[in-house]
């Protein structure tokens, strides 16, 4: 038989006009669904009116295309003469159900009506084919219910309200005194309709229609209404659906799990969509209808033996119990198990992805009502694309782009335990992943006494500053009230692999009181909160986490990505630690140390202090004395971690007024400390205020005012390689200029760099090799990048400072607006979170053009946040860098990112010689 109408699709007994990849025209569900009937499989016949009616629909003021009409009703009766049903047929009726179905899932976004064809008539009929009157008057009220709800719009638009249905229910219950739906029998059932209808009709003042066309008719448009609900709108916004994807409805015919004990319904997924392990995994119900699946109030039953004894263990159920009380569809529906199996096995295979099924079984028979590629944890996913590799099922460039980047970061963090309960009190950003739990302290003092009591604490501050480094390294987590995804908290917590959610602006800290409150919720110093730094969610007390692991699997799966990459992946590590860690990451080198960070360790920081306040160059060269072995140390340190791979030093950046204490008791200790007065510190610090620090006396600002600071550091530097030189390890130490905007700036300083070198060099006999670069993060930078270009030996981008002045936004102020720009959508994106491929991007690609036109061996990397960020991953490949450097937990997530990158650029270039 040929086709009906060009826009309806035939599926089932036999036929399938539509095919899986026809998802655009016949929405996911519609399109598998035919996609099934094309394997024989079977799907209880139907037809789908494709997406272009919803725009015809729309485009016509709500009129339908010619034909369509008896194209629908032909298609019933093809149905019908499938089932040897009738619609209308007081004797053997017809049911259908009518979903919506877009090209993408949207769940619960738009409208369902089940049991279509229910009338005063027909349900004599059900009753009838059943044998069981309360399931056919039960069927009868729950379609009264839906109809009144969807198709004439009594759904109350306010979640909170209550359904006028339900309220009708609720008060038979009262008055037959029962508890539940099921406590109702057929005489209630069969006044709730009439009652259902009666407050129709007062509403709407018109009633059910008798007439199943009618029903059927309505039902088709209100599921292209629905498109245009107020939720499916705000969805689209949200996740960036268009508009003019539109729906497309699916005609089915009902088929039922709650006959009677020969029937059941269930979910099933083709592989375990936790652990990813290979095998059928899912639930069922005996005599159940879909909606008791997944609404939870009965105790869903295992699919296979295997896994009804490992849920009975968790359970503490005795196997004797488990066989008699919850056995598993391979026990009680045998013949079904195996079909199902077999199916299941077949949709695997032809969709080469784990499959997400539902079936009913209605009376000994299985039926398939939906298949779809399965959601799944991280584990799973990555479990799932090796394995499917392996059995050779789909290649491993496949395997590769079934996993999100960002889903790798849960591998090397702890997450919450996922059967606890948690009572998120507020929400911010997602600033650095991992989940923990500890007592709230509110300073970095009371961090590191907490601490060192032996307790976990997380700490809570407005915004953190370099001094609370000493509390950020004790603490579990980091919370805070303001700033970014480059915040200082943020960006530290990121290097250190700690948990933050910062940006919380629901949050009220007083530090007087001890208190933190958001939402209602107060929470005391000492009491637990509970961070989960990859959503972004603050959580009243102590929820349990998972430890992270790095399974097999995992490793093969990212020396998979090794293999096709092209970008160069190195780690931002300020200590031999994070080196270490970014080592066994697989960080191929460091793209970015910041010294500045080894200047805060206790130890340290009041020779610093000592520098900073120095009148005069010898002062200043007296307390850079002191600070100079320790940094060589530090750079012993990273460089021996590191092997010989290269290791790249940025020189001091941060204004110099960063490291000065604030408290005037702090000043005074430290007076006492370096012999000078309280007064003449306090005019110190008045003079190195500054109205604007990001853009004032900071980077090699510092180095061209106080030339010894430089020459300090790169003796350390220098003198570090020479030191593993003769102990025989390899170093490649790249010493790198922040800040540079002007080609002399580079010119003075790498000549001062140079000369020291040479010093060292005499002093030790020996030589080291080293480079001198430059980061680019100024605008002005890309636009002279040919010049710099011309003297420097490397480039990276800095594109957190790049970000600030491109787009002229404070990093540390940005909390304030940003969200109010992304809420309104003025900015699709957080800048300082992915690189801005258009004006950010733009500089960037101008600096890359003119530095390698002037050196053509010019290597090129990135060291701002966005190294880690998959999408500004991607760009980076576009752009042609050499490579990228991220924070040591971000590692496995770039090295995806550019397999993934290599894998579209090669395929785009392919489908080009295509055409
Ligand atoms: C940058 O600006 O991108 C950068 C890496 O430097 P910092 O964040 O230390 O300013
Ligand atoms: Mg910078």
């Amino acid at each position: 038989m040929g086709r009906i109408h060009p826009e309806i699709y035939f599926f089932g007994a036999g036929v399938a006009e539509g095919r899986a990849e026809m998802r655009n025209l016949l929405g996911g569900k519609g399109a598998n669904l035919a996609e099934m009937a094309r394997l024989k499989l079977p799907v209880p016949p139907g037809f789908t009116i494709s997406t272009k009616v919803c725009n015809y629909f729309y485009d016509h003021g709500h009129k339908y295309p010619k034909g369509l009409t008896e194209g629908v009703a032909k298609s019933v009766a093809r149905v019908e003469k499938a089932l040897g049903r009738k619609f209308g047929d007081a004797k053997n009726p017809l049911l259908v159900s009518v979903r919506s179905g877009a090209r993408v899932s949207m769940p619960g976004m738009m409208d369902t009506v089940l049991n279509l064809g229910l009338t005063d008539e027909t349900v004599k009929g059900l009753e009838q084919i059943s044998g069981n009157p309360r399931f056919a008057w039960d069927s009868y009220r729950r379609f009264c219910q839906m109809f009144g709800d969807v198709v004439l719009k009594l759904k109350p638009e306010n979640k909170n309200d209550p359904d006028p249905f339900e309220e009708i229910i609720d008060h038979k219950k009262a008055t037959r005194g029962v508890k539940n739906d099921t406590d109702l029998n057929v005489d209630d059932l069969q006044e709730l309709v009439g009652e259902f209808r009666a407050l129709i009709r007062s509403r709407v003042g018109r009633d059910i229609p008798q007439d199943p066309r009618e029903q059927l008719w309505m039902a088709i448009g209100a599921v292209f209404d629905s498109w245009h609900n107020d939720r499916a709108i705000t969805y689209r916004k949200i996740n960036n659906i268009p508009g003019d994807w539109g729906t497309a409805v699916t005609v089915q015919s009902m088929v039922f799990g709650n006959l009677g004990d020969d029937c059941a319904t269930g979910v099933a997924f083709t592989r375990d969509p936790g652990t990813g392990e290979k095998g059928i995994y899912g639930e069922y119900l005996p005599n159940a209808q879909g909606e008791d699946v997944v609404a939870g109030i009965r105790t869903g039953r295992q699919i296979s033996v295997k896994a009804g004894r490992e849920w009975a263990k968790r359970a503490g159920i005795d196997e004797a119990e488990r066989a008699a009380q919850f056995p598993t569809l391979e026990e009680s529906f045998p013949d079904v198990y195996k079909q199902l199996l077999q199916i299941s096995t077949r949709l695997e295979k032809h969709f080469r992805d784990t499959q997400d099924m539902e079936f009913t079984i209605e009376r000994n028979r299985l039926f398939m009502l939906q298949t779809r590629n399965g959601k799944r944890t991280a584990q799973a996913a990555v479990r799932i694309a090796v394995d499917m590799a392996d059995e050779k099922l789909i290649d491993r460039k496949t395997a590769l782009k079934r996993v999100e980047p960002e889903q790798l970061e849960q591998f090397l963090h702890p997450r919450l335990d996922p059967s606890s309960k948690k009572h998120v009190i507020a929400r911010g950003l997602p600033a650095s992943p991992g989940a923990v739990n500890g007592e709230v302290v509110f300073s970095a003092d009371e961090a590191v006494a907490v601490a060192e009591a032996g307790r976990k604490v997380i700490l809570v501050r407005l915004e953190t500053s370099p001094e609370d480094i000493h509390g950020m390294q004790v603490a579990e987590g980091i919370l805070t009230a303001r700033g970014g995804m480059t915040s200082h908290a943020a960006v530290v917590a990121r290097g250190m692999g700690k948990s933050c959610v910062a940006g919380v602006s629901a949050l009220e800290i007083d530090y007087g009181a001890g208190t933190l409150s958001a939402n209602g919720a107060v929470i005391r110093r000492g009491e637990y909160i509970t961070l989960d730094g990859s959503a972004g969610e603050v959580i009243e007390g102590r929820v349990p986490t998972v430890e992270p692991e790095m399974p097999a699997y995992f490793k093969k799966f990212l020396s998979w990505a090794d293999a096709v990459r092209k970008l160069g992946v190195r780690a931002n590590a300020d200590t031999p630690d994070d080196a270490k860690i970014a080592r066994d990451f697989g960080a191929e080198g460091i793209g970015l140390c910041r010294t500045e960070h080894m200047f805060f360790d206790p130890q340290r920081i009041s020779a610093v202090r000592e520098m900073i306040m120095a009148e005069n160059a010898q002062q200043r060269g007296r307390a850079l004395a002191k600070i100079l072995p320790m940094q060589r140390e530090d750079f012993v340190g990273i460089l021996k971690a590191m092997q010989g791979l290269p290791v790249t030093i940025r020189l001091l950046d941060p204004p110099l007024h960063e490291f000065i204490p604030h408290e005037d008791n702090e000043l005074r200790d430290l007076a006492a400390k370096i012999g000078t007065t309280l007064e003449h510190l306090k005019q110190v610090r008045a003079s190195l205020f500054e109205v604007n620090p990001m853009l004032g006396h900071r980077g090699s600002r510092l180095g061209i005012s106080f030339p010894e600071i430089y020459q300090a550091q790169a003796r350390a530097i220098i003198e570090a390689a020479c030191e593993l030189r003769r102990q025989g390890v390899k170093a490649m130490p790249e010493i790198m200029l922040p800040l540079i905007g002007e080609r002399r700036e580079f010119d003075i300083l790498a000549a001062q760099i140079r000369e020291v070198a040479d010093a060292v060099f005499k002093e030790r006999g020996m030589k080291v090799a080293y480079t001198i670069g430059t980061m680019i993060e100024v605008p002005r930078a890309c636009v002279v990048a040919d010049q710099i270009g011309e003297v420097a030996e490397f480039f990276s981008f800095g594109t957190n400072d790049l970000t600030q002045m491109t787009y002229g936004i404070s990093r540390d102020d940005s909390g304030k607006f940003l969200p109010d720009y992304i809420r309104t959508g003025v900015y699709q994106k957080d800048p300082f979170a992915e690189l801005d491929p258009v004006g950010v991007g733009e500089l960037m690609r101008i600096g890359i053009e003119r530095g390698r036109k002037s050196n053509k061996k010019l290597k090129i990397g990135i060291c701002g946040e966005h190294g880690g960020d998959p999408a500004s991953v991607k760009l980076c490949h576009r752009l042609g860098l050499d490579y990228v450097s991220c924070s040591p937990y971000r590692i496995p997530v770039a090295r995806l990112a550019a397999a993934q990158a290599a894998i579209e650029a090669s395929q785009k270039k392919a489908a080009f010689k295509d055409v």
